[in-house]
């Protein structure tokens, strides 16, 4: 049987391209391992999905489309590896992409600095509230940037495990021991902190002025 496994999607630069924020070590044992381990739970629960001509079409979907709105449809046997894994899968898949290496800090391309400005007074405010709901994960979890259709509004929205979040996701920061413990041990906040010297804002607002076009063109 053809069986179209999801692939480890490559980083965007050098697993030591983030240093000395985020070490070479901790890259290294984020992607290969942790993500890949994702991707293989993932690719071995789609397919048993295929298997089965009744939940054939569900391993069809995108992995996306699947965790946001068919996950109920999933047997009951696999819900919580599709859940976790496949909120694994693509967490990770944005999360690399919302950083950069600090040396290519440019300036914030100006749709999501207005966005950012409209919603939460400054950057530094933004930056405030989005330290403080990293810290206040209890265990594992994630705090996104998302974009909030109906508010029509950047908010912050966390989840637990790999949960993605309801809204769509500008930036994704992970804040799972395994991403920062090696280098940072149990200091969360100083790991938030020096993060922002990585994000990578060019990225954050193409996906923001795609969600936005989109949005404007639903009405
Ligand atoms: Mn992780």
């Amino acid at each position: 049987m053809k069986c179209q496994n999801l692939p480890l999607p490559p980083l965007p630069y050098d697993y030591d391209a983030l240093e000395p924020v985020i070490s070479s070590d901790i890259m290294k044992l984020h992607h290969l391992r942790h993500h890949q381990g994702y991707a293989d739970k993932l690719n071995a629960a789609l397919s048993t999905l295929r298997t089965d001509p009744e939940t054939k079409y569900l391993a069809k979907l995108g992995v996306d489309s699947l965790l946001r709105s068919k996950l109920e449809e999933v047997p009951v046997s696999l819900r919580g590896t599709i859940r976790n894994n496949g909120g694994g899968y693509v967490n990770h898949g944005l999360f690399w992409n919302s950083m950069q290496p600090p040396s290519e800090t440019v300036k914030m391309p100006s749709l999501i600095e207005r966005e950012i400005n409209k919603a939460f007074g400054s950057l530094k405010s933004f930056q405030h509230s989005f330290t403080k709901a990293g810290m206040g994960v209890f265990g594992s979890g994630w705090v996104f940037l998302i974009y909030d259709g109906v508010r029509q509004s950047l908010t912050i929205e966390t989840t637990a495990n790999q949960d993605i979040p309801k809204g769509f996701p500008i930036l994704a920061l992970d804040v799972w021991e395994h991403a920062y413990y090696l280098q940072y041990q149990n200091r969360r906040l100083e790991y938030i902190e020096k993060w922002f010297e990585v994000v990578n804002w060019s990225h954050a607002s193409e996906l923001l002025e795609t969600v936005v076009s989109g949005a404007k063109e639903e009405l």
